[in-house]
């Protein structure tokens, strides 16, 4: 098939991007900057706003790339 290959990179293509372009503005690309992860999902809905786990809440890109 090599359809979900080709999702996957495509997936991870925008990623990449998504990880560039927050960069560039020194944010976190977890939580966009804002330092804490929202769950649109209803069984998360009581961790509605918790410390991201990627920035640790500071919503830094160095602090993002220090836990990589
Ligand atoms: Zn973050």
């Amino acid at each position: 098939m090599g359809l979900l290959n080709t999702f996957d990179r495509w997936k991870e293509t925008r990623y990449q991007h998504h990880v560039s372009m927050m960069k560039e503005q020194g944010k976190c690309p977890d939580c966009h900057g804002r330092g804490y992860t929202v769950y649109p999902f209803t069984e998360f809905a009581y961790f509605n706003s918790m410390d991201c786990p990627g920035c640790q809440g500071s919503g830094d890109y160095a602090d993002w790339e220090e836990t990589r």
